[in-house]
């Protein structure tokens, strides 16, 4: 048999683009497997501490990336896995537009034009099951706050009192609780209406949570009354700080409609005993409140 050497070349090149077709698929192929993978991974949660370290284990199969960051703004969201380092890439995310968040992804060198293709490719299929995530937290944040004022509900203090009281043992630590209660609220009702009463507790909150650290938690448990829980902080360091909201609250000018007026708050103050429950230590605060308002208003006591 007589073969030309052009019909060689020809079965060469061929074979060689048989070989780059193969590779081709093969590689389309280990993507769709990459990203079946993903899906079936992120669709075993709608916790959104369980979904951003799946999506990081995933994609670092497939991208040697140091570690990304998701903040989210309005949902007070801002969460980092891995490493940061310098070199970075961004996605803002939204789906119709509505927003998802910011998610940004880092590496201590560029990052290639396959390895934004391979993020590019993840983060879309990220989308939907983090938008669910997303919709589950603002439901379960709801039903922690009040609406009014956007602050703890009563419901609510139990559980963070039990998770509070646990890192107080485990670190040796001090933990206190101001039961705090505007003075003459049904005054402000009857003067100026129920809108104007429903601005002063907005303003009084807003007032609060200037003045106490970020890790306090602060609860609206009545009408007008709030708890606030700090931890780290001794009997002594409490009553400084209830005395510096007390002043905080009545210099604050409260304006509705044409109205004008002040209001004052008066606290009980009193430090966590080991293992005693919350009934005790609520008891012990409602007292120390009783006496600051019965010896004056606009005052706090201490129990
Ligand atoms: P004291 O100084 O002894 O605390 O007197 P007070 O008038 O603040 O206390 P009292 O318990 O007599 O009145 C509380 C009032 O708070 C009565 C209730 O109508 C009002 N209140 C309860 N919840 C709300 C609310 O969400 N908005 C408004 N505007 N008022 C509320
Ligand atoms: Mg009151
Ligand atoms: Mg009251």
């Amino acid at each position: 048999m007589v073969i030309s050497t052009e019909k060689i070349v020809m079965e060469l090149r061929k074979n060689k683009n048989t070989i780059a077709s193969e590779a081709l698929e093969l590689e389309q192929l280990k993507q769709s497997s990459d990203i079946s993978t993903l899906i079936s991974a992120l669709q075993t949660t709608i916790n959104l501490d369980e979904l951003l370290p799946i999506f990081h284990r995933e994609l670092l199969k497939v991208v040697n990336y140091s570690g990304f960051i998701f903040v989210h703004n309005e949902l007070n969201i801002s969460e980092q896995y891995g490493q940061r380092t310098n070199h970075k890439c961004e996605y803002d995310l939204s789906i119709e537009s509505t927003s998802l968040g910011k998610l940004t992804f880092m590496r201590r060198k560029r990052f290639s034009e396959d390895e934004l293709q391979a993020i590019e490719r993840f983060v879309g299929v990220l989308l939907y099951p983090l938008k669910n995530t997303l919709l589950y937290r603002q439901a379960i944040q709801l039903t922690h706050t009040d609406p009014l004022t956007g602050v703890l509900n009563r419901s609510t203090l139990q559980s963070v009192f039990q998770k509070e009281t646990s890192l107080t043992k485990r670190h040796h630590s001090d933990l206190t609780l101001i039961t705090l209660d505007i003075d003459f609220f049904k005054a402000i009702n009857d003067n100026f209406g129920h809108s104007a009463g429903d601005l002063a507790l907005q303003e009084v909150t807003k007032c609060i949570q200037r003045t106490v650290r970020e890790s306090d938690h602060v609860f609206r448990t009545g009408g007008e009354e709030f708890v606030i829980l700090l931890n780290d902080t001794n009997l002594k360091g409490a009553e400084l700080l209830a005395e510096r909201l007390r002043i905080a609250v009545q210099s604050i000018n409260i304006n509705y409609a044409e109205a004008q007026f002040a209001v004052t708050v008066s606290m009980g103050v009193t430090a966590y005993r080991e293992n005693e429950p919350l009934e005790n230590i609520m008891d012990r605060s409602d007292k120390a409140l009783y006496e600051a308002k019965h010896t004056g208003r606009n005052k706090i006591a201490s129990a």
